[in-house]
């Protein structure tokens, strides 16, 4: 095996930085805010009905799209929110978390040598899933606009060729917490209806934005985008449920039938003692959401506040699990080199943004930390990084 090497598709993608932090974290014992993994618990009614549905034997293979009550939830739950209306029987497709959705739609979307757009920062599934089906991930720099990050809409332009074939959103945004405004939405969807692109739209941080004006808007809501758009989400985000690994894909339905095509030889399908009990929670998701968000703009208002005191300059994030941050009043520059000292320097892990972009003259200076944790984590995070200025 001297001369063995893995296939070219998974080279280089071996140990992240996730779990070099992750570990650090372990070892050390620092507060950890790198991986997004919520230290908050689901809600209870949700958890007892799981536990129930595994003591009454529901452990077996479900149907290959997803139970059908859950497919009904999710599709009743699109229309009512943003007016989109899908079959439950053929437009909605339950996945393996939002993670499978992706590989699948992108798989059953494009062929080699094709290219796919994304915002850059992007998460980082994005282009190694591309990799896989043999595609290219051209990265849309999103524009740094003071403590913001905005589209740039001639960066997009610029970026279509002839083989462009699909753009990935993601609105909420990770890892910056942008959540793309109405003008965006409408800029972004102009150019994939003049050059005939695809979108797969990444929406699982779509009940968590913190600023009600702002609110959560879906791409395919917008003029001929439902026929072209494949919506993507999952309970994880959403419940505090990260570990279940239940998503769903709604779009039209020869575009589901092959993200179907190829979900099925990945996963078949999994879940079942999860999705009846999640079709009945998503029927009632906005209470639940609204006592969740709440929690997380506190944890949200007392990170960036904590960044501020302790010299870390905060970017705006108006959703999802993540703040960044400039770090370079501490007198660094390199976010790689910062996060691997930060444990000893604070007893803080954070995530190194450079970890999410694709193009190689990105930022290096900023980092990301996540608040989707105890109250007390966040506090005892911030009073750390106060005391280590
Ligand atoms: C967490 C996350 C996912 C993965 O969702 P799962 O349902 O856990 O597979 C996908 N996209 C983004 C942007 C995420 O932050």
């Amino acid at each position: 095996m001297d001369n063995w090497n893995p296939a070219a598709r998974v080279r280089g993608l071996g140990t992240s930085v996730f779990t070099e932090m992750t570990e650090l974290a372990r070892s050390t014992g620092a507060v950890n805010l790198g991986q997004g993994v919520p230290e908050l618990a689901g809600p209870q009614g949700l958890l007892d009905e799981v536990a129930a549905a595994v003591l009454a034997g529901r452990n077996q293979y479900p149907p290959a799209h997803g139970f059908p009550a859950l497919r009904e939830a999710v599709a009743a739950h699109r229309l009512q929110r943003h007016g989109v209306a899908y079959d439950p029987q053929d437009e909605v497709l339950v996945t393996t978390g939002a993670t499978e959705a992706i590989a699948a739609a992108l798989l059953a979307l494009c062929d080699p040598g094709d290219e796919v757009l994304a915002f850059d920062p992007c998460y980082d599934a994005y282009p190694a899933v591309v990799r896989f089906a043999g595609a290219t991930l051209v990265g849309v720099p999103l524009a740094e606009d003071g403590n913001s990050f905005v589209l740039d809409a001639d960066a997009l332009r610029a970026a279509v060729t002839p083989r462009t074939r699909v753009l990935v959103l993601n609105s909420p945004h990770n890892p910056t917490g942008k959540v793309f405004t109405d003008e965006e939405l409408a800029a972004v969807a102009q150019v994939c209806r003049e050059h005939d692109l695809t979108v797969v739209t990444d929406e699982v941080y779509e009940h968590l934005v913190y600023d009600e004006a702002l609110g959560h808007r879906t791409i395919a809501a917008l003029p001929d985008m439902r026929e072209r758009t494949l919506v993507i989400s999952s309970a994880g985000k959403t419940f505090n449920v990260t570990g279940w690994k239940v998503g769903w894909v709604c779009g039209p339905a020869p575009l589901v039938a092959a993200v179907a095509a190829a979900k099925q030889f990945l996963t078949y399908a999994s879940g079942t003692p999860y999705q009846e009990a999640l079709a009945r929670a998503l029927g009632d998701v906005e209470a639940w959401a609204a006592g969740l968000r709440l929690t997380l703009r506190r944890n949200r208002d007392l990170l960036s506040e904590g960044l501020e005191r302790a010299g870390l300059r905060p970017y705006r994030a108006d959703a999802g699990y993540f703040v960044q941050a400039d770090i370079r009043a501490w007198g660094h520059s390199d976010g790689v080199r910062f996060c691997r000292e930060l444990p000893s320097r604070a007893g803080v892990v954070a995530i190194p943004t450079s970890a999410f972009y694709v193009r190689p003259d990105a930022p290096s200076y900023l980092v990301r930390f996540s608040f989707c944790k105890l109250e007390n984590s966040v506090r005892d995070a911030v009073e750390k990084l106060v005391r280590a200025v």
